[in-house]
């Protein structure tokens, strides 16, 4: 069971307990839908976007545990990034959900999650809300790509 006591500390309880920005946006800019068919996660992720800035994010849905505090916990870190610093946490994210990121390179609230990249049937439920937002993000460029100021 230290694969489950490591993966499940405190933080992911808690954020899985009382998720942050558990809402929908009304005035959302940007709404992509995520499934994971292997657990049964499924959620929506609403972007408003600020010029290239993410200015708010919330998300709507139901899952496990761990796709639920991942969703909290990415729209928690997103807000107030812009689209390229929310690349690099979803890149970041990928890498520790899959054992390549080193700890250090990976804002502390992130590190909660070092525990799913030892549980492959997890990996999916905790990269659902980030391959969610990468694909909002990619969605929300609308094709101007280069064209900003
Ligand atoms: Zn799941």
């Amino acid at each position: 069971m230290t694969d489950t006591s490591a993966l499940y500390q405190e933080v992911i309880l808690d954020h899985n307990r009382r998720p942050r920005n558990f809402s929908v946006m009304a005035d959302a800019t940007v709404e992509e839908r995520g499934v994971n068919p292997l657990c049964g996660d499924e959620l929506t992720l609403y972007l408003r976007m600020d010029g290239d800035r993410i200015a708010d994010a919330s998300f709507q849905g139901s899952g496990c545990a761990i796709s639920r505090a991942s969703a909290s916990m990415m729209t928690s870190l997103v807000k107030g990034k812009t689209r390229a610093e929310a690349d690099v946490l979803v890149e970041q994210f990928r890498g520790l959900a899959t054992g390549r990121t080193a700890m250090d390179d990976l804002p502390p609230a992130l590190r909660a999650f070092a525990g799913v990249a030892r549980l492959p049937q997890r990996v999916k439920c905790a990269v659902l809300a980030w391959h969610t937002l990468h694909s909002a993000l990619a969605e929300g460029a609308g094709g101007a790509e280069g064209a900003e100021r």
